[in-house]
């Protein structure tokens, strides 16, 4: 094979969140394509299982809101693989409504997902790489934790990505002197289901591309491969590096 031996994953065990589908789909697939064992975890049974059988991958179920589901789908890979190496802790959801009157339950369940979620996913992992003495931890943010989007409303979101962004900064300086790498990858406009309402929209379309430099969103396949970098030993000097792939977005 033409790849350089470092972004080689053969023999590594990783865990991808919200693997189900979009972005995590692609990330899974590019994991796999480099070697790894994948499993996907998900709140979506159906659609994990079903994307599991698809892609040759395993599946476990959980809520990344849940911390002892999280405790649970870990343990489950570390005693069906022996290790884990590398989780990917993307699940994610996003919620548009005006801040002014946004409810205490909308502003929540955003965070708990959002942030909460990758911090028991970072917790769960980081506690497992240290006791073996090593991983890589990468963590989806995106550009909304770098720039507030336009025009939808969405603070929970972007305070949530810029808590993401913090927080894989912080748990790196922990982790850094024993063998935990901790990364984050913050994509712009991505063509998943997450963002479909919004391409269905035409004024946030026009905005949106308008502010993309190179006028498109990109594919789940083109966030996949800087996933698969960080995690990779081609990347054993990168800890709390924030990897933006956003079209040019945050360059206006
Ligand atoms: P998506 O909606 O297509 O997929 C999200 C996946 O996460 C689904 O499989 C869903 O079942 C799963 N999920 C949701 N809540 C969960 C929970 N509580 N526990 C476990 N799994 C859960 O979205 P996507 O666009 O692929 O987004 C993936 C990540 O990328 C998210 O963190 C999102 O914020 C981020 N992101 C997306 C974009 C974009 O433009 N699509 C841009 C920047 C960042």
């Amino acid at each position: 094979s033409p790849t350089l031996p470092v972004f080689s994953l053969a023999g590594r065990t990783a865990i991808v969140t919200g693997g189900a589908q979009g972005i995590g789909e692609a990330i899974v697939t590019g994991l796999r394509d480099s070697g790894a064992r994948v499993f996907i975890c998900d709140i979506n049974d159906e659609a994990g299982k079903a994307t599991a059988e698809r892609l040759g991958v395993e599946f476990v179920a959980a809520d990344v809101t849940d911390s002892a589901a999280v405790e649970a789908a870990f343990d489950h890979v570390v005693s069906a693989a022996g290790r884990i190496d590398i989780a990917v802790n993307n699940a994610g959801i996003v919620h548009n409504h005006p801040s002014e009157s946004l409810s205490d339950g909308d502003w929540r369940k955003v965070l708990a997902v959002n942030l909460d979620g990758v911090f028991h996913c970072c917790r769960a992992a980081g506690s497992r790489m240290l006791a073996q003495g090593g991983g890589s931890i990468v963590n989806t943010g995106s550009m909304s934790g770098h720039i507030s989007n336009f025009p939808q409303p969405q603070a929970a979101y972007n305070a949530a990505k810029a808590g993401v962004i913090h927080l894989t900064k912080s748990l790196a300086g922990e982790w850094a002197g024993r063998g935990v790498r901790v990364n984050s990858v913050s994509p712009g406009y991505v063509g998943t289901e997450l963002t479909q309402r919004g391409m269905d929209n035409e004024e946030w379309r026009r905005a949106w591309l308008a502010g993309t430099p190179m006028n498109r969103v990109a594919t789940p396949a083109e966030i996949a491969p800087a996933v698969v970098f960080l995690a990779s030993d081609a990347a054993t000097f990168c800890t709390g590096t924030d990897l933006v792939v956003d079209g040019g977005y945050t360059v206006w």
